[in-house]
């Protein structure tokens, strides 16, 4: 299932110049040409805003966000009536925060979390305990451990899980350490009654992610990582949650039609491409990469893939090579046209910050790969 990576580039009028070799596709995605030019038709068509007029403008862009609605749910295999758009990834797990959270929390509550995730993640947990907290209701944050393979230590979680658990927060596939946390195995080991909010703003169109299969009660994940637009998200609620929801808080003034818009090509876009061509081809590139990484002498990886015994990837993977700060080899990466990420700022109580994070997608091909480390092998030598 080999991935035309040539011709999939031809998509992107931003890769046309070989010059560039972008390597931070979890940062965001470079966008396809059918993104585009659905939210310019769209514009050039007479945009109009939705549940607001009866006029013909106004209804077809009623029905365009309906569609798109009915696309994500088919794409995560949920209800259309369960999928919320949000603004991004930042604003769902912000929204779970406030309009679940804030309302079923009580005092003594436990929430389990991960304390190398991602700010957007960890940030609404800390604010809502702070709310919380004004009112008079204390709750913990308890920390969970990951493995250096990307498992949750579940001998450690077993000793976590107390009957004050309600939340745990969980990411499903890591933006520094590029693993996926397979929930589907481990949802029974975790009781029913704690309700799990993932993020999948980095699995999102990289795997599949299958609400009936996954079991959470919150799925998030932004457009911009899968192709589409920034400013447009997804938050999937379960009917259970919901039925605990402050739904005042949901969807409310205009929404970013155009954004939605860009989301329902991106979802068509992938469709074509084929999700589990999509799957194979990162985790094809990422052993790749790490066969090719491995061969720079001292280079120490992150947690993640590295420390896998099973030939998998998702696309990220994150190392330190001694002796060159990760600013410096970003500087001289963007020198050659390698774009990387280089600060990992995202991640707040991480502890190793000073890493290089290559980050994959369909457009990219081995050449990248030999690119990236053929320069990387010159500021070790
Ligand atoms: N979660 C993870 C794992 C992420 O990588 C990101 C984006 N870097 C976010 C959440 C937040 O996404 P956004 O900035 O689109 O809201």
């Amino acid at each position: 299932m080999n991935m035309n990576v040539e011709k999939i580039k031809k998509e992107f009028q931003s890769l046309s110049d070989d010059s560039v070799v972008y390597l931070d596709s979890a940062s965001t995605t470079q966008k396809p040409r059918l993104v585009i030019d659905a939210v310019s038709a769209f514009y050039a068509s007479g945009n109009a805003n939705i549940a607001r007029g009866s006029y013909q403008w106004a209804s077809e862009s009623e029905k365009k966000v309906a569609d798109v609605r009915q696309k994500v749910a088919a794409f995560i295999n949920a209800e259309s009536d369960d999928v919320f758009f949000t603004s991004g990834a930042t604003a769902s797990q912000q929204l779970v925060a406030t309009a679940w959270a804030l309302e079923n929390l009580r005092d003594g509550d436990e929430v389990l979390y991960s304390p190398d995730d991602h700010e957007a993640v960890i940030h609404p947990l800390i604010t809502l305990q702070e709310n919380l907290r004004r009112q008079g209701i204390g709750i913990k944050l308890v920390a969970y451990s990951l493995t250096r393979d990307g498992r949750i230590d579940m001998e450690d979680l077993q000793t976590k899980l107390t009957k004050q658990t309600r939340l745990m927060v969980i990411t499903h596939v890591h933006n520094v350490f590029g693993y996926r946390i397979r929930l589907e195995d481990i949802r029974s080991q975790i009781p029913e009654s704690v309700f799990i909010s993932l993020d999948c703003a980095q699995s999102i169109g990289h795997v599949p992610v299958d609400v009936q299969e996954l079991k959470a009660d919150f799925i998030s994940f932004s457009g911009h990582k899968m192709f589409a637009y920034p400013g447009i998200g997804v938050l999937w609620v379960s009917p259970r949650a919901q039925a605990l929801m402050q739904h005042a808080l949901i969807e409310r003034g205009t929404l970013n039609i155009a954004g939605i818009i860009s989301v329902g090509a991106a979802l068509d876009f992938i469709s074509k491409v084929g999700l589990e061509s999509i799957t194979e081809h990162l985790r094809s590139l990422s052993q790749y990469a790490l066969a090719a990484l491995k061969e720079i002498p001292d280079i120490e990886f992150l947690p993640g893939i590295a420390y896998c015994t099973e030939p998998i990837g998702y696309g990220i993977i994150s190392f330190h090579i001694p002796g060159i700060s990760a600013t410096d080899a970003g500087f001289v990466l963007s020198e050659k046209g390698i774009c990387v990420r280089t600060n990992q700022s995202c991640n707040p109580w991480s502890m190793e910050t000073d890493a290089v994070r290559v980050s994959l997608q369909i457009y990219n091909g081995e050449n990248d790969i030999d690119r990236l480390v053929a320069v990387l092998q010159t500021m070790v030598s």
